[in-house]
C-alpha cells in the first residue's frame, strides 16, 4: 500500500495565511513532507487564501519563512487560491449545468426558522444542515443567474441519502451520511466567496495531488470532498489524517484559539516537537538536518508496515 505502480506521488502542504504556523500547523507540514520524501514524491505548499477577509497581511511570507528555517522546501513556487478563482467558477458551471448546484437566497435566520419548524435545529459539522428550501423543484427555486450563494444538491436522484465511505490511513474505515449529517453545502458564499471544499477539489486535482495528509480536525470535511471528486470526474487522492495537537486546556491548537506561533528561530526543536507529536521517536539533542533525516527514517519504516 506504501507505492502505487505507475503513479507518481505528488503531496503538499495547504496553509491559510490567517495567522503564522502554529504547533498543529507545523505537525501538519512535517507530516506532509515526510509522506512526500519518504514516497519519493513531490511536496508542494498551496496558501489557501480563498477566505481573504480572515487573512493577515504577512502571515504568508512569515509561514514560508517559518518552513523554509526548518528546512521544508517545496519542490514548486506556491500557489495561490486568490489567484484561481477562473478554475473554481468553471467547476461550479459544470456543477450547475449537471443538475447538481443551485442557487441559494436563505440567510441563516430562514434556515434556523426552517430547521425548528420541521423540529430540526442541530447545528452539525459548525453549520446548520440546510433544510432544502431552495433545491429545484421546490417551493422557492431561485434563478441561476441571480444566484448569489450556490449550494451541492447531496441527495441522489432518486432521492435517497448519499453515504460515503472511505478509508484514512491512519483511521481505517469511515463513514458519513453527507446527507444527514452535513446536507446541501454551500459552494460559493453569498459575500461571493469560494468555499473551500469547492476551491480544494480543484486546486488538488490542478495539482496532481495524489495524498492528501492533513489533521484529524479536517477528516470530517473529506466525505464532502470526495462527493464533489465524483461529480467533476476527478481522481480521488489517498488520505491520512494526522493526530491534532492540543492545547493544555484539552482544545484544539488553532490560530483562532491564539495558539503560540512556533519559533523557528531553533528548528530542531521545533521539528522534533512535531515529530513526537507523530509518534516517532525523536532526541531534541539532535540539529535539525539530523531530526529530519531520522524522522524520515522512521517514517519510512512505518510505511513498509503500512
Ligand atoms: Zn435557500
Amino acid at each position: 500500500m506504501s507505492a502505487r505502480p505507475g503513479l507518481s506521488y505528488v503531496g503538499r502542504f495547504a496553509p491559510s495565511p490567517t495567522g503564522w504556523l502554529h504547533a498543529g500547523s507545523m505537525v501538519a507540514a512535517l507530516a506532509s513532507w515526510l509522506d512526500a520524501r519518504a514516497h519519493g514524491g513531490r511536496w508542494l505548499v498551496r496558501i489557501e487564501d480563498v477566505d481573504g477577509p480572515r487573512c493577515i497581511a504577512g502571515a504568508e511570507d512569515a509561514i514560508l519563512r517559518q518552513l523554509a528555517d526548518c528546512g521544508l522546501h517545496p519542490d514548486a513556487p506556491p500557489v495561490r487560491q486568490s489567484d484561481r478563482g477562473a478554475l473554481y467558477a468553471q467547476a461550479l458551471e459544470r456543477l450547475h449545468a449537471a443538475g447538481l448546484a443551485y442557487g441559494c437566497r436563505c440567510t441563516r435566520r430562514e434556515i434556523a426558522q426552517a430547521l425548528q419548524a420541521r423540529g430540526l435545529d442541530r447545528e452539525r459539522h459548525g453549520d446548520l444542515v440546510y433544510p432544502g428550501t431552495c433545491r429545484p423543484g421546490g417551493p422557492q427555486p431561485v434563478p441561476w443567474p441571480e444566484a448569489r450563494a450556490v449550494r451541492l444538491l447531496t441527495c441522489a436522484d432518486d432521492g435517497r441519502d448519499t453515504v460515503i465511505d472511505w478509508t484514512d490511513r491512519r483511521l481505517g474505515a469511515q463513514r458519513q451520511n453527507l446527507s444527514r449529517e452535513v446536507g446541501d453545502f454551500v459552494l460559493r458564499r453569498a459575500d461571493g466567496l469560494w468555499a473551500y471544499q469547492l476551491a480544494v477539489v480543484v486546486d488538488d486535482a490542478a495539482q496532481g495531488v495524489t495524498d492528501i495528509v492533513r489533521g484529524e480536525d479536517l477528516a470530517d470535511n473529506t466525505p464532502r470532498q470526495i462527493l464533489l471528486r465524483r461529480h467533476l470526474g476527478l481522481p480521488q487522492p489517498r488520505h491520512l489524517h494526522t493526530p491534532l495537537v492540543l492545547a493544555a486546556d484539552g482544545q484544539k491548537l488553532s490560530k483562532q484559539n491564539g495558539a503560540v506561533p512556533v519559533d523557528t528561530g531553533r528548528p530542531a526543536e521545533v521539528l522534533a516537537a512535531a515529530a513526537r507529536a507523530l509518534g516517532l521517536d525523536l532526541s531534541e539533542s539532535l540539529s535539525a538536518d539530523a531530526v529530519r533525516t531520522e524522522a524520515l527514517r522512521q517514517w519510512r519504516l512505518r510505511l513498509e508496515q503500512e
